[in-house]
């Protein structure tokens, strides 16, 4: 595994002794190097590094200002920084673990004691990355809806809540899309559920292909989408649904289902931007407009302003 260490001390000395206690490659596989704290944070946003020791007391920017550069970033603040401190220097000891830094070792140090501290510290470093990572899976998981990768409807309505407050505060527009497939019942009926899913999967990258990635699309229900366009007023969303429908007309599927003409029907509801609005309003138009397209033959766009 690529590892990099960051050392940071004025004395070249210190650096060339450190470089060289982790020469063997075991820890880390590169290291590099800096003589204050200004040089360090440079280092540090240009390079992947995994760990950082660094000296507190330097000229100009010192250990304690490069720890409060550190905290100051958000994709920053979780790199471990072993301290280097003079000995019984306590008061610094202190300060410097407040400020973020995970441990420090004391000046002059034993290379058996600073190699056997660093490898402590990679091994939390790396439970933590695994723990972020799955952290992260999880959360993915929990927004996306299996089959079609599309948001699921409870992210639709976590992310509806924030867009249409931060579009009434700006008084900008935003559009809701419904849209469902057409006589989808059919095709299960008729190719089976396994070629009914491959149809979905179909529909919802199309679906997101027409998207600015600002906007969201959500599986609502089975054969049934809700598309969200912040900052879109009814005649965008509308444009945005008539290329959706044209595209769905479009589409071609293989054997067995080569002959088979899909359609979409669409819902579309809008907030001008000039007045509040609930989640909840937005989609009920946006159903009846659905509604209303369905029972005026389907593949259809019908429209729903609030103002
Ligand atoms: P309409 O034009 O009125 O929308 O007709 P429809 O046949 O599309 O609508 P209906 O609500 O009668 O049927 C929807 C069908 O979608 C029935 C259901 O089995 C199917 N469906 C729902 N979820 C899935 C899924 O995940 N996979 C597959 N293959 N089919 C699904
Ligand atoms: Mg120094
Ligand atoms: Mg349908
Ligand atoms: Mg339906």
């Amino acid at each position: 595994m690529n590892r990099t260490l960051l050392i940071i001390d004025d004395s070249k000395a210190i650096r060339t002794q450190i470089e060289q206690i982790f020469a063997d490659g075991n820890l880390f596989t590169r290291t590099l190097q800096a003589a204050d704290g200004i040089e360090g944070f440079k280092l540090l946003v240009s390079n992947d590094v995994d760990l950082i020791l660094c000296d507190i007391e330097m000229p100009g920017i010192d250990g304690l200002k490069f720890l409060a550069m550190i905290q100051s970033r958000e994709d920053l603040k979780e790199k471990p920084v072993i301290m280097l401190t003079s000995h019984g220097d306590l008061n610094t000891k202190v300060r410097g673990l407040e400020s973020g830094a995970s441990d420090y070792i004391t000046k002059p140090f034993e290379p058996e004691e600073m190699v056997a501290r660093i490898r402590v510290h990679m091994q939390i470093k790396t439970l933590q990355d695994e723990l972020r990572r799955s952290n992260q899976l999880l959360l993915e998981l929990a927004q996306t809806d299996p089959l079609t990768r599309l948001c699921n409807r409870r992210y639709l309505y976590e992310k509806l809540e924030i867009e249409l407050n931060r579009c009434f505060r700006a008084k900008n527009p935003l559009a809701l899309i419904m849209t469902d497939i057409d006589h989808f019942k059919k095709v299960n009926d008729q190719f089976g559920h396994q070629v009914g899913d491959e149809v979905l999967t179909k529909v919802s990258d199309m679906l997101q292909e027409e998207l600015r990635t600002y906007d969201l699309a959500a599986r609502y229900g089975g054969e049934e989408f809700c598309l969200v366009l912040p900052e879109t007023d009814l005649e965008a969303a509308c444009e945005v649904a008539e290329r959706i429908r044209h595209r769905a007309e479009q589409m071609k599927f293989p054997d067995p289902m080569h002959n088979h003409q899909l359609t979409m029907s669409f819902g579309v509801a809008a907030y001008d931007g000039t007045s509040n609005g609930s989640i909840d309003e937005i989609i009920r138009l946006a159903d009846d407009a659905l509604y209303e397209a369905k029972n005026g033959g389907r593949n259809l766009i019908k429209e729903r302003e609030i103002s």
